[in-house]
């Protein structure tokens, strides 16, 4: 880990090096552009475009690209890059990390390289951790973008049940006056937003869109471009911190919660033995046939079957409720295999006798459970789709971010996203004292003295930031401030665009913000607060007006500058941490709010021995210490000893998470070979790839198989009346083919005889439809059979992966067990679908419904002879009620 970070500061000072004659080139040019009138400065977008056509490269053209931006900036925001800025844009459009402290300005920074990477005609996107940032920063930057000719545009998630995937693009001759904030923000669409040639978004509604995507059942449906190029700011948050959830689209799974419950009711009544037998090493109940006598007895009693015999086809979902709830009555027990605390059924480890939260038995096992319980049956949720952010953002031709803090996690980005970390100096010196931690023997002493210090400091006037590890935390601090009658703000992540605003002024004389690390993120603490906005001339018809606002903002001008200043003398913004986090890293971070910009400040960790970093990994031996040291309860220490245990504790914590992160990477790796293939099968289906001799091969593969498995053996007789029901699945019987004339004919015979059957059968159905509807029909069907076994095999890869924990007790590692099965898991899904998609196409039709008024005319495949229930999904494959769609 130190080789490795001593290779990196090297390497560092080599990389920052070969800048300097990019960002010297990029200066000279300056003159230059700042004589083009706002005309040409804007023409020489297409220029750079009409260069890039002719051969150059976006290298070639990278220093008048920036300076291009950087005069643009100027011109419109106010706002001239710094040289380090330009630095870290070069390094961003390189397709890496830059670090840059906070406050150093990466909103802004981005813009270069953006700006750069468009010019070639795709589409870049910039992820912000969170969607007040996605508006703020497109909003923020849309008059440098809108200068130089290009357009930018924002997504976020609703902010209200009426919005339905929410975007604006930034049009200074759109207004809005009610919207006095964002008044140039013009509403459009989701695909208009990825049309732009920026794009501001989180990373959720990016993620979201690319599978909302890729479940369309039609190319017009489909809402990004191909993903070129993006900049992940706060890249730590989001490819790391966040990385350990996938994103999933869910729906929640059709169930009839009452049949668990007339289940749960009957199974108590039959008797063990008599009834039913157990196989307690197999984990098996079977049951016996006067248990099934008096079951189904009941069951036609309740008018619940279907036909007389339980194990008839025509009960196979009643079959399902009652061996579940047979298990649940006779093999699991309460209090070993499970508990039932608040209400819950949780499950209990078997080998570590800890509680499982969250888990759940599959297959309706769990809700059985709940059944005879008598607790509310969840409704299990079944997966649609779903991603890591990790291989989502691996999906872009280029990807870059920036932080403040990134080289702790230096190889993490390097192993996972090849992502080199460069790190930029800050464009003024910094001078943030930071103090050594205070180390407390427990928790209540530390606070007691975090609360006297903000005590402290709050009289003297010195603003005080105070870190807290949870919302909890914050919410014991706050009580202690308030009995102090101490008045605060405490932030936690909750409402991003209020707690921006409480944020901001947290830099001004005596002020008190509680926050967790999350809250505020990306949100700069001015030192007097939010400076004063000049009013606009244009703004006021009347000169009296006019000349009275303009004195009220020099006035309120002057009377910030001395907030300013006093602060400054009181030493700028004081940090207090009242934990050390897991991560350096966010320790880092929470620093980091203070001493931006060159400005004074200081900061201080409080720790006691209590907090669960210490006690997890190396509590013992600073207690020791203090112990042998002779502390006494109040008397905290401070000494470069303990403060190295602290750190090397939280290297292991680091090291351990980093782990977990890399094993999920493994683990989604290979469900990620299954998605690329689906997804591109997919969309080349989308695209009108021709189906028909893809359908046809998938015919003969399943007849060659069908043939083979009646009549393909030596050793047994053929048949041929099994064949003959087997095929009548798949089209209908020719009378050609009946036992007396396959009995004379060898197997290659009647497998040829039977294929050109096929071929024959499919073209004329061709022709009675319609080229072009067999060819909608054709889509259909494989979309279809596609997504909903795509569905299950997501299912049933998580399953996998829940058993494949068990094996690492066998010496067998479990990732060795989950890529073995996955693979013959995808394999049985292609099978799958074939037999799926041949079993189906003979047999639907299309039906053109009237359409209503206004609407396109739909048309659906319905399986021919067979009508669709209200209720059922689609046979479009949209995924929704067939009520609510082709049924309507
Ligand atoms: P970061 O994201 O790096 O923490 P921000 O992008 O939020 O920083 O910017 C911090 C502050 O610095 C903002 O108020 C911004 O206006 C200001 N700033 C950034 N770059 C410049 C610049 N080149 N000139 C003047 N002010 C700048
Ligand atoms: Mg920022």
């Amino acid at each position: 880990m130190l080789k490795w970070l001593g290779s990196l500061v090297d390497s560092n000072e080599k990389e920052l090096k070969r800048l300097e004659p990019i960002v010297d080139e990029i200066n000279s040019l300056e003159p230059n552009f700042q004589k083009l009138s706002d005309a040409e400065l804007r023409a020489k977008t297409d220029e750079f475009k009409a260069r890039l056509k002719n051969g150059e490269t976006l290298d070639d053209i990278l220093p008048e690209a920036f300076a291009a931006v950087r005069e643009a900036a100027r011109r419109t925001i106010g706002e001239r890059h710094f040289d380090v800025q330009l630095m870290g844009g070069i390094v961003l459009h390189q397709g890496k990390i830059a670090e840059m402290k906070t406050g150093e300005g990466k909103t802004l920074v981005a813009t270069l390289p953006l700006y750069l990477n468009t010019l070639s005609g795709d589409g870049c996107h910039l992820v912000t951790v969170n969607d007040y940032l996605a508006r703020r920063d497109a909003y923020w930057m849309g008059p440098i973008y809108h200068a130089l000719g290009l357009t930018v545009a924002s997504i976020y998630p609703p902010q209200s049940p009426a919005e339905h995937l929410p975007a604006r693009l930034y049009d200074p001759d759109y207004t809005d006056e009610k919207d006095t904030r964002w008044p140039h923000f013009r509403p459009i669409t989701r695909r208009q937003a990825y049309e732009a040639d920026i794009t501001y978004g989180t990373n959720n509604e990016f993620g979201f869109d690319y599978l909302r995507d890729n479940m369309a059942i039609d190319l017009s449906q489909y809402v990004q471009r191909p993903l070129n190029y993006a900049i992940v700011d706060e890249v730590d948050n989001i490819l790391i911190d966040e990385a350990r959830t996938p994103l999933i689209i869910s729906g929640a799974a059709e169930e009839a919660t009452e049949k668990y419950n007339i289940f749960a009711r009957l199974v108590p009544q039959l008797k063990q033995d008599e009834d039913y037998t157990i196989e307690e090493k197999e984990r098996q109940t079977y049951l016996t046939e006067s248990g099934m006598t008096k079951l189904e007895r009941w069951l036609r009693r309740d008018g619940l079957l279907k036909a007389p015999s339980l194990y008839d086809p025509a009960n196979y979902g009643l079959n399902q409720y009652m061996e579940n709830a047979l298990k649940a009555h006779a093999l699991f027990k309460r209090d070993r295999d499970y508990v039932v605390k608040d209400g819950q059924v949780i499950i209990v480890d078997e080998f570590t006798g800890r509680l499982m939260f969250g888990r759940r038995y599959s297959e309706g096992l769990h809700q059985a459970i709940e059944a005879k319980e008598r607790v509310k049956i969840q409704r299990e949720s079944i997966t649609l789709a779903t991603i890591t952010f990790q291989n989502y953002f691996r999906l872009y031709k280029k990807l870059a971010g920036m932080t403040g803090t990134a080289a702790t996690e230096a190889e993490e980005f390097h192993k996972i996203y090849k992502l080199e970390v460069v790190v930029i100096p800050t464009n003024k010196p910094m001078i943030r004292i930071d103090n050594p931690d205070q180390i407390y023997k427990d928790e209540e002493t530390k606070f007691k003295a975090v609360a006297r210090e903000i005590e402290n400091l709050h009289q003297q006037g010195t603003p005080v930031l105070i870190g807290t590890v949870s919302i909890e935390k914050s919410e014991l601090l706050s009580d202690i401030l308030k009995r102090r009658g101490i008045p605060h703000e405490v932030l936690n992540a909750k409402n991003h665009e209020k707690e921006a605003g409480i944020i901001a002024q947290a830099g001004r004389v005596g002020a008190v913000t509680v926050a967790t690390n999350m809250a505020g993120r990306g949100v700069d603490i001015i030192l007097g607060g939010k400076k004063p906005e000049k009013p606009k001339r244009e703004d006021f018809q009347d000169e009296e007006e006019w000349q009275k606002e303009l004195k009220k903002w020099q006035r309120e001008e002057r009377e910030w500058q001395e907030e300013h200043d006093r602060i400054i003398q009181l030493g700028g913004l004081h940090v207090v941490g009242t934990e050390r986090h897991e991560a350096r890293r966010i320790d880092n971070q929470l620093r980091g709010r203070s001493g931006r910009q060159g400005d004074p400040g200081s900061s201080r960790f409080y720790v006691s021995l209590e907090d669960d970093v210490v006690r997890r990994f190396g509590g013992d031996r600073i207690k020791g210490f203090m112990d042998w040291a002779g502390f006494d309860e109040n008397t905290p220490i401070e000494h470069s000893m303990v403060s190295k245990s602290i750190e090397n504790a939280q290297v292991k914590v680091e090291g351990y998470h980093f782990d977990i992160r890399k094993h999920l990477v493994e683990y989604d790796d290979v469900v990620n070979k299954h998605r690329e293939v689906i997804y591109a099968e997919r969309r080349k289906i989308l695209e009108g790839a021709d189906l028909k001799a893809n359908i046809l091969s998938m015919v003969r593969g399943e007849i060659e198989k069908t043939v083979a498995a009646h009549c393909g053996s030596e050793l047994m007789e053929p048949d041929s009346a099994g064949l003959i029901e087997d095929l009548a699945t798949i089209f209908p019987p020719t009378p050609e083919l009946n036992p007396n004339t396959l009995s004379q004919m060898k197997p290659k015979q009647i497998t040829d005889k039977l294929i050109d059957y096929a071929g024959q059968l499919y073209e004329q159905r061709e022709k009675e439809i319609g080229t072009e509807n067999m060819r909608l029909m054709e889509r259909l069907v494989m979309l279809r059979a596609i997504d909903s076994l795509w569905k299950d095999h997501l299912t049933a890869m998580d399953h996998l992966r829940q058993q494949a924990g068990l094996f690492a007790m066998r010496q067998i590692e479990p990732i060795v067990v989950y890529k073995k099965e996955g693979h013959a898991f995808f394999e049985s899904l292609i099978a799958g679908i074939n037999y799926e998609v041949v079993h189906t196409i003979y047999k639907v039709n299309i039906t053109v419904k009237e359409a209503p008024a206004r609407r396109q005319p739909q048309r659906a495949a319905v399986p021919a002879g067979r009508k669709v229930g209200r209720n059922e999904p689609c046979p479009c494959g949209s995924g929704k009620k067939y009520k609510h769609c082709c049924g309507r």
